[in-house]
């Protein structure tokens, strides 16, 4: 599997949504491509703190400021 392919699959990754077999792969790919497992951490980290954002009744300024510190934060890299 290649990162773009990777890549293309990590929402679905994430919310567990891939059949065990693609699963696998994409497991595969992470555990021997740092850049794409970095990714995978952020937008991990970024889907938690949106689903929270979504069940309360709007962002706290100190979590939106957070999150503008990690977004400026990966793209540094
Ligand atoms: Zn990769």
């Amino acid at each position: 599997m290649t990162c773009e392919e990777a890549v293309a699959r990590l929402y679905e990754y994430l919310d567990r949504e891939l059949d065990p077999g693609t699963r696998r792969r994409v497991r595969q790919h992470l555990a021997r491509c740092r850049p794409c497992t970095d990714k995978v951490h952020f937008e991990a980290y970024f889907l938690a703190q949106l689903r929270r954002c979504l069940v309360s009744e709007r962002a706290p300024a100190s979590l939106y400021r957070r999150l503008e510190a990690l977004v400026a934060a990966v793209r540094v890299k």
